[in-house]
């Protein structure tokens, strides 16, 4: 443990909500429940059987009176987390295969749970897709409950705390978060955990600043422990001293200035001083988002990843919840557009009903479009329930992953017979569905112009293709200081594609990170881009960058970043550039 007289330890780990939080530590005791495995008689087995069903009912009941604190609260579009949860509870996996390890290996209810969990959690890490892979982190936290019933432990709920705590756990689940008094619990750390686990998917929808996998913190704080955590840069000091502590509280005041300050922002027109708008939009992946998505002025959704409600689940989201999910979130922004994307699973992203095997290179294998295109079922379904959802509200759909021209008259022929099926049936639809695709493989690059004739709308996914137009893994740490979003081949793609999408008349957005960062903003408005899409919380620093620039200066910026034959040097330059510029502005 880490006692008061141990000061200033700094750790790093992930951050993953932004945001400065100062506090006293308040573990909870979400760590694993140690559990021995025994052999039994096999006159025991059906305690054992029992042992088991009994403590998955108390988890049953446990998760219904979450439901019910939550639904309290006025909390009831959070409730679908739980519902996860408890559809675990019923997983054929889970529970068969723990009943079939007591009665066949003759062992107690908590050790074969473990061992199920332990098979389930190897097949989850086998998962390269970071996304998918997180989805692990749900099936421990419920088999966690289930043990704590088992042996007795009951799962505390954080609630009724006292004074401004930081949380630190070995796990949070969804529920934990959705119970958290956020005027007492005002941050949070766990062992567990990644960018886009939905835990901290959650902390950013709230805006609670978080840091997540920080390996054994919780055997290194007890509750006298100072914290203090600053979720943008996934910074965690222990016991801060004096100097440290000042500046921590200078850095979170300047932090809620700029907050506060950039926000004033929020109703004013993103336009350049020379009258040049540019639409600044928000990329969520749940519902949750949207608050946050208005209180940063974002002028709609320009990325909508569908994916988040095909994860976690043995079937296939059906039409209905699809149009339920799609509609709410295009009636909450209203009468601001919504883009959604179709899914962009497959490969290393395997839902079960969409599993098509194996494959020796997931990254280039059967993925996004590709996948509808094969199962074009699933693909019908998806659409169906996004053009009816359309009828609520303006809505643009777009394809990801798109590598050449068939593919996307492939795509389009079954959008027109979706709507062909849809007017037959006289279900309302927006006729006029502006529909697009992303850019993010070098060959739609290379062949832009011609893409654009096929499509109303481009919007570069920078993410992937800095990853196929470089080869770097995007998630590989050892290769990121290779990502380089300034690489002349990346500037030299961004200007074909803005180009293309020009010459053919329709609109180049951008929707992957680089749309965030404000240092980009000169390039990417010198470029000619029409809309970028990002993080809720980066909209304001974005906005306030074009706000005082001219597009006449942006495009200055552009044309000399592009001579650079490095991204170091482009990156140098730009540097350069903002800090003649905008070094008073908000950092
Ligand atoms: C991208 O690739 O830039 C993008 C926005 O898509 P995703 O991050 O979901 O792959
Ligand atoms: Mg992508």
């Amino acid at each position: 443990m880490v006692s008061a007289k141990i000061d200033n330890m700094i750790l790093k780990g992930i951050g993953v909500s932004a945001g400065i939080a100062i506090g006293q530590a308040k573990i909870a005791d979400r760590a694993r429940v140690a559990v021995v495995e025994t052999t039994v008689k096999e006159h025991e087995i059906p305690f054992e059987l029992d042992r088991l069903k009994t403590a998955l009912e108390m988890a049953r009941i446990e998760l219904e009176g979450v439901k019910e604190t939550i639904s309290a609260n006025g909390g009831d579009e959070h409730i679908h987390h739980i519902d996860t949860h408890l559809l675990l509870l019923q997983d054929a996996m889970l529970v068969e295969e723990t009943s079939a390890l007591i009665e066949k290996e003759g062992i107690n209810a908590e050790g074969a749970l473990k061992r199920t969990l332990h098979r389930l959690k190897s097949l989850f890490s086998g998962i390269e897709d970071e996304y998918l892979r997180e989805r692990g982190a749900d099936v421990e936290t419920v088999v966690e409950r289930i043990l704590r019933n088992m042996v007795g432990q009951r799962h505390e709920p954080l609630t009724g705390l006292e004074g401004k705590v930081i949380v630190v756990a070995h796990d949070l689940s969804p529920s934990d978060i959705l119970q958290m008094d956020k005027t007492k619990a005002i941050g949070f750390i766990t062992e567990m955990g990644g960018k886009t686990s939905h835990t901290s998917i959650l902390a950013r929808a709230m805006e609670i600043p978080a840091v997540v996998g920080m390996e054994r913190i919780t055997g290194m704080v007890d509750g006298d422990v100072t914290i203090i955590i600053d979720g943008s840069t996934g910074t965690v000091i222990l016991n801060p001293d004096q100097d440290t502590f000042r500046d921590y509280l200078r850095r979170k005041q300047h932090y809620e200035y700029v907050e506060r300050e950039l926000l004033k922002l929020k109703d004013l027109p993103a336009v350049t001083l020379d009258g040049f708008a540019m639409s600044l939009k928000a990329n969520v992946e749940i519902v949750e988002e949207v608050p946050s998505v208005r209180r940063h002025g974002a002028e709609g959704i320009g990325l909508y990843r569908t994916e988040m409600l095909f994860f976690n689940r043995n079937n296939l989201p059906d039409e209905e919840e699809q149009f339920a999910a799609y509609a709410e979130i295009i009636r909450k922004m209203a009468p601001n557009p919504v883009t959604i994307r179709t899914l962009d699973v497959g490969g290393d992203k395997v839902l079960n009903d969409l599993n098509l095997g194996d494959e020796a290179n997931p990254a280039l294998g059967v993925r996004a479009i590709r996948l509808s295109l094969m199962q074009p079922q699933a693909f019908r379904t998806q659409l169906r329930a996004i053009l009816r959802a359309s009828a609520h509200g303006k809505t643009r759909v777009f394809f990801p992953m798109i590598s050449g021209i068939d593919e996307v008259r492939r795509a389009k022929a079954i959008v027109e017979e979706v709507k062909q099926e849809l007017r037959s049936e006289f279900i309302p639809f927006d006729e006029d569905i502006l529909v697009g695709i992303m850019i993010e493989i070098p060959s739609a690059v290379i062949i832009a112009d011609l893409l654009a004739r096929e499509v109303d709308f481009f919007s570069v996914g920078t993410n992937d293709l800095i990853q196929y137009s470089l080869a770097i893994d995007r998630t590989n740490e050892h290769l990121s200081s290779l990502y380089e979003p300034l690489h002349p081949a990346v500037l030299r793609s961004l200007k074909m594609v803005v180009d293309a999408a020009h010459g053919a008349g329709i609109e180049a957005c951008i929707c992957g990170e680089m749309a965030g960062d404000p240092e980009y903003l000169p390039i990417l408005l010198g470029l000619g881009f029409d809309e970028l899409s990002m993080n809720a919380v980066s909209i304001p620093r974005v906005k306030n960058i074009l706000r005082r620039c001219t597009r006449k200066e942006a495009e200055a910026v552009a044309a000399r970043a592009m001579t650079y034959a490095t991204a170091q040097e482009a990156e140098s330059y730009l540097k350069s550039v903002i800090a003649a510029r905008f070094s008073d502005s908000f950092d």
